[in-house]
């Protein structure tokens, strides 16, 4: 290794692992009505996973602790997980719940209607981080999102900052959080509308989305940083904010920004980088990702984001 090549960042991502099932149509169905439709495709997705996924393909070595049904969608999975690099020792089965499912219509206006049957994500249970306290303890830091249950994220940013790791928190989907929780976090990544289902305050600007991001500082989060979509992220560091801006790119399909975004921030900073710079790296992998079609299919991988100059 020369002094220009990063150390390999240790991450573990708590999470969901999906399988998306889509269906493109000339129109969604309304209630009680049939379409024929066109293409079926079927995707890995789940937040976690698109996380996993896109951390190592940035570089990272990755654990990833979830949970899939005893079926073909979980073998698979855990296939796919392997192929991509990632440690699969803990990726739990259950042997009563299916594996998730996300059922996707997309129509020729790309408005889409989707359902998502969580299966064995529900069932990822503290129980089951008893088991994986040894990837805890060999991480630089914990990567999680809010589709597995409450208790078990709750559970595992106590065990993580009681042993000094740092914690980052994607809080998607949008849910109210506990102070304790709260605490336990060195950063959390809302977008707009997650910042303000946790603080009450309408995020509409970049003004609002700092009163949002002081008010989540002050109950108890090292650092905030709330997206805002092409126009960036505010880094509130500590108490200190500014806006960095996000690259202009043509966007073909913004699936998953968010999930390239978080795993590019939180790959840098296992890398021993600073906020800024964590930000401003998981800004162009994000840029990259919007750029194609696809959540995992579109995350791109190191050698890409290095040489990306958007
Ligand atoms: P999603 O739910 O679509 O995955 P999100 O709502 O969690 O995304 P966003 O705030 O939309 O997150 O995007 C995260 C980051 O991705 C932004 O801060 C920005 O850096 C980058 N990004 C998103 N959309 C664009 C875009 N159209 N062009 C360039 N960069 C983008």
């Amino acid at each position: 290794m020369n002094s220009t090549t990063p150390k390999t960042g240790k991450i573990l991502v708590v999470g969901s692992t999906n399988t998306d099932m889509v269906v493109k149509t000339d129109h969604l169905p309304r209630p009680g009505e049939t379409v024929l439709g066109g293409t079926f495709l079927m995707n890995p997705g789940g937040k976690g996973a698109n996380q996993a996924v896109a951390a190592a393909r940035l570089g990272a070595e990755v654990t990833f602790v979830c949970k899939t049904g005893n079926d073909l969608f979980g073998v698979t999975t855990r296939q796919q997980l392997a192929e991509e690099g990632i440690d699969t020792s803990f990726v739990f089965t259950d042997p009563h719940e299916p594996s998730g499912v996300a059922l996707i219509a997309v129509d020729n206006r790309a408005e889409n209607t989707i359902v998502v049957a969580s299966g064995a994500n529900a069932s990822l249970l503290p129980l089951d981080i008893n088991k994986a306290l040894a990837a805890i303890d060999a991480c630089d830091l914990v990567l999680m999102q809010l589709e597995t249950p409450m208790p078990t994220i709750e559970y595992v940013a106590s065990l993580a900052a009681e042993r000094g790791k740092r914690v980052v928190l994607n809080p998607a989907p949008a849910a109210t959080l506990s102070e304790q929780l709260l605490k336990n976090l060195y950063l959390i990544t809302p977008n707009e509308t997650e910042a303000e289902l946790i603080t009450g305050i309408p995020v509409r600007d970049e003004r609002s989305a700092e009163q949002a991001a002081r008010t989540i500082h002050r109950a108890g989060v090292r650092h905030v940083i709330v997206t805002l979509g092409k126009k960036g992220a505010l880094l509130c560091e500590g108490g200190r904010c500014e806006v960095i801006p996000a690259h202009r790119v043509e966007a073909v399909d913004t699936t998953a920004a968010g999930d390239v975004f978080n795993a590019g921030l939180v790959v840098a900073l296992s890398e021993g980088r600073n906020l800024t710079d964590a930000v401003r790296f998981g800004a162009k992998a994000a840029a990259i990702s919007v750029t194609r079609m696809g959540a995992q299919a579109s995350a791109p991988y190191r050698s890409e984001t290095d040489a990306f100059y958007g």
